[in-house]
């Protein structure tokens, strides 16, 4: 079986994977020890602190996005920490709390919500924890949080880290992980950054790193302290997906070539507006209300007696993939991962198709 020309792979993670990127995973094996292992992890070291818009190291793990959301608790949660509940990745995060050993406060808002500055507040207020965990870009709604007005309010409080999943906004919306102030960010190699599923990829604060060297089980393989030492000297603390590390390196080139990440936002904001347009033409409304709309993946909700297998099943029919609802929202909406390297021109190509399926 032949798969389908790039362009058409809409799904919201993993995403579309650019023929010149899969190219480069067929380099020859190097020593994961040797010379030219640290020359290439050196090279990558400021393409990803643009990337990542911070000054600080930026690690890169051989795990899926779920082991750095692992890391970030295991590292940067004392006791307790607040975690914001909006959707099953979220919901995620909160559970990852708890089987690490630690105490779990949840903030739940319906799905289709954000958490919104002054419930954070309220809840900080209420409920004294040592760190908060949230996801940016829940990819189960596709609402997209106001991560800098949350980590604002989180600095009104003494000694409580803000833990980041920006598994679908790093690369495709802003991330400011160093004017924000966030104290651990992550993302994973399979959404916006358009490589294979196999990478995570996250940057901690000072303040992160001062108090994982305080705290106990940090394990082994997601430890913190260790981990920024081995990355500080270009070096990977265990056997890594070379492969994977060279289709980072190349993607990382094509970004750069492309205008860098404020070319990218641009793309990704211009993907977002066009699937507006047509939700507003075509009467198909977003889970998420306006302006708390994700750059990455647009969730939509199908008309009466429209189910999303039909949508999905007829696309697939065409040569196009898109993604149904997930959790609850699975059989009455859509969601269409215009993320990493996909452009408007394929996007206008889909939503033509989904005119005929949703009227
Ligand atoms: C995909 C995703 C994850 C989990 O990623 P894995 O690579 O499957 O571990 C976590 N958070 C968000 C927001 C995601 O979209």
């Amino acid at each position: 079986m032949t798969a389908p020309a790039f362009g058409r792979f809409f799904l919201p993670g993993p995403t579309d994977v650019h023929p010149d990127v899969l190219a480069a995973m067929q380099r020859a094996m190097i020593g994961h020890r040797s010379s030219a292992m640290e020359r290439l992890l050196e090279g990558l070291e400021q393409p990803l602190a643009r990337l990542f818009r911070t000054s600080r190291t930026v690690l890169v793990g051989t795990t899926s996005a779920t082991g750095f959301m692992e890391m970030a608790v295991r590292n940067g949660v004392r006791q307790r920490a607040l975690s914001l509940v909006n959707g099953s990745f979220s919901e995620r995060f909160a559970k990852l709390v708890g089987a690490c050993g630690k105490e779990c406060i949840r903030l739940d808002v319906p799905l289709g919500c954000a958490v919104e500055p002054d419930m954070l507040r309220d809840a900080l207020r209420r409920t004294p924890v040592d760190a908060v965990t949230l996801v940016h870009s829940e990819t189960s709604t596709g609402v997209l949080q106001d991560v800098a007005a949350l980590a604002a309010v989180v600095r009104e409080f003494d000694d409580v880290l803000l833990l980041v999943d920006a598994v679908t906004s790093l690369a495709g919306s802003p991330v400011e992980t160093d004017q924000w102030g966030l104290d651990f960010v992550l993302t994973g190699s399979q959404k916006a950054l358009a490589l294979p599923p196999g990478l995570a990829l996250g940057v901690a604060s000072e303040r992160m790193l001062e108090r994982a060297k305080t705290l106990p089980n940090r394990g082994l393989y997601f430890d913190l302290v260790s981990f920024v030492q081995a990355t500080t000297k270009h070096q990977p603390t265990n056997t890594p997906a070379i492969s994977l590390l060279y289709a980072l390196e190349t993607q990382l080139a094509r970004i750069e070539r492309a205008g860098g990440v404020e070319a990218r936002w641009r793309r990704h904001d211009a993907m977002r507006s066009r699937v507006e347009a047509w939700s507003e033409q075509r009467g198909v409304p977003y889970v998420p209300r306006e302006g708390r709309r994700s750059w990455t993946v647009s969730c939509l909700k199908l008309p009466d007696g429209t189910g999303s297998k039909t949508v999905v099943g007829a696309l697939k029919e065409a040569g196009w993939t898109i993604g149904a609802g997930y959790g609850s929202l699975k059989d009455t909406t859509i969601r269409i991962g215009h993320m990493g390297d996909h452009t408007v021109g394929a996007l206008e190509e889909l939503l033509a198709l989904l005119d005929g399926l949703v009227a």
